[in-house]
C-alpha cells in the first residue's frame, strides 16, 4: 500500500526541481522514463539502462497483457522480478494502445472490447480490468483507463470523451483502494482549454497521487500542444507529481520542464537508435550516411556513454550498414544516455535558477529556433 511522495527542491519560473520518493527508490525530477514495451527496453539489459542514469521505467499494459499474459507475470511475482528491474515502474492503462492499435474495438460506458491482434480472441478492458492487470504487474505508478481524444476533435466530441474518462477515473479510484502503487489521473479535453480545466478539476475532486496530461502529441501542430501545455502545466496541483504522457522530442522535454512537468516517457530514443538516428547536443547524427564511413571520432566527443568512449562513428556506420545487432545496441546505449544527460542538465539549471539560459544554449546547440510561447 505504498505510494509516492513528491518533494519539491527548487523552482525557477514555472519549472520545478524535485524528487519522487518510492519504496523502490528515489527518482530525481524532471525525469525521463525509457519505455520497456514488452518487458524489455529493446536490445539493452537493465544494468545498461541503469548506467544511462534512468531511475524509473515505463511498462505497457496492453502488450504485456497479450504477451506473455498475466499468468506468466504472476508466476514470476510481478514485472520487476520478471524483467529483473528493481527500481520503480510506471505502467500505462493499455487504453492508448487499444484505441490506436486494436482493430474491431467497441467502446461502451463499461469499457472497451477488442480483438487480440495476436490470436483474434475477444478481450474486454474496463477501468477495473485495466487496474487489475496493473496490480498483477506490481506497478509503482498505476494509470487510470481513459479515452485518449484524437486530433482534431470538436468541442462536443472532446467534451463527451473527456466526461467518460472522468467517470472511468472515478471507478479506477474505487478499484485501487488498498492496492500497491500510486494512482495517477489523466487530464483530457483535446485542445479545448475550458475542457482541460474542467477535467483537471474533476480529477482533483476525486483525488489522485499524481496528475498526467494525456491526449497530447496525437498529431496536433506543435503550437497547439504548447498552448495546452503552457496553460495547464502551471495549474497542476503543486504537491503532486506532473506527468506528460508519450511526449519526448528533446525540445518537448525542455518545454515540458519549463511548464512544471516532472515526468516524461517516449519510445523515440530507443526506436530512433534502431533506425540509426543518434541524438547529440548539436542535433541528430544519421549514422548510416556515407560521410561517417571513415570517421574515427565518437558520435559525440562530450558524451560519456560506453558507446562514445569505445567506438567510432565509422564503426557504428559499418555495423548499421551490415545489419549487425551490436549496432542497434550501441546506438540505443548512446541515445538513452543522451536523454538522461539532458534531464540532468535541465535539473541542474533549475537548481541554479538558470533554466531559461540553459534553454537558449540548448536550442543554439541543435540549431533550432526556440518556440515562441508566452
Ligand atoms: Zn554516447
Amino acid at each position: 500500500m505504498t505510494s509516492v511522495d513528491y518533494k519539491l527542491l527548487n523552482t525557477d519560473g514555472t519549472a520545478r526541481r524535485g524528487q519522487l520518493q518510492f519504496a523502490r527508490g528515489t527518482v530525481e525530477t524532471p525525469a525521463f522514463m525509457p519505455v520497456g514495451t514488452a518487458g524489455t527496453v529493446k536490445s539493452v539489459t537493465p544494468e545498461e539502462v541503469r548506467a544511462s542514469g534512468a531511475e524509473i521505467l515505463l511498462g505497457n499494459t496492453f502488450h504485456l497483457l497479450l504477451k506473455p499474459g498475466m499468468e506468466v507475470i504472476a508466476a514470476h511475482g510481478g514485472l520487476h522480478k520478471f524483467m529483473n528491474w528493481s527500481g520503480p515502474i510506471l505502467t500505462d492503462s493499455g487504453g492508448f494502445q487499444v484505441f490506436s492499435l486494436a482493430k474491431l474495438r467497441k467502446i461502451t460506458e463499461q469499457g472497451v472490447t477488442f480483438r487480440s491482434p495476436i490470436d483474434g480472441s475477444k478481450i474486454f478492458l474496463g477501468p477495473e480490468e485495466a487496474l487489475d492487470v496493473q496490480h498483477t504487474l506490481g506497478s509503482d505508478v498505476v494509470m487510470v483507463l481513459d479515452e485518449c481524444t484524437g486530433y482534431p476533435a470538436t468541442f462536443e466530441h472532446a467534451q463527451q470523451s473527456m466526461q467518460r474518462s472522468m467517470r472511468w477515473a472515478e471507478r479506477c479510484k474505487r478499484a485501487h483502494k488498498g492496492k500497491h502503487g500510486a494512482l495517477f489521473g489523466i487530464v483530457q479535453g483535446g485542445m479545448h482549454l475550458q475542457l482541460r480545466e474542467q477535467s483537471l478539476q474533476d480529477l482533483i475532486n476525486i483525488g489522485f497521487d499524481g496528475y498526467a496530461m494525456g491526449g497530447l502529441s496525437v498529431g496536433e501542430p506543435k503550437d497547439e500542444m504548447l498552448k495546452v501545455l503552457s496553460y495547464m502545466g502551471p495549474k497542476l496541483p503543486a504537491n503532486a507529481p506532473h506527468y506528460l504522457m508519450g511526449v519526448g522530442l528533446p525540445q518537448d522535454l525542455v518545454e515540458g520542464s519549463r511548464f512544471g512537468i516532472d515526468m516524461f516517457d517516449c519510445v523515440l530514443p530507443t526506436r530512433n537508435a534502431r533506425n540509426g538516428w543518434l541524438y547529440t547536443p548539436n542535433g541528430i547524427v544519421k549514422i548510416r550516411n556515407a560521410t561517417h564511413r571513415t570517421d574515427t571520432d565518437p558520435v559525440d566527443k562530450s558524451c560519456e556513454c560506453y558507446t562514445c568512449k569505445n567506438y567510432s562513428r565509422g564503426y557504428l556506420c559499418h555495423l548499421y550498414r551490415s545489419h549487425e545487432m551490436l549496432g542497434a545496441r550501441l546506438c540505443t546505449i548512446h541515445n538513452l544516455h543522451y536523454f538522461q544527460k539532458l534531464m540532468q542538465q535541465i535539473r541542474q539549471s533549475i537548481e541554479d535558477c538558470r533554466f531559461m539560459t540553459f534553454r537558449k544554449e540548448f536550442y543554439d546547440g541543435i540549431g533550432v529556433e526556440p518556440p515562441d510561447v508566452a
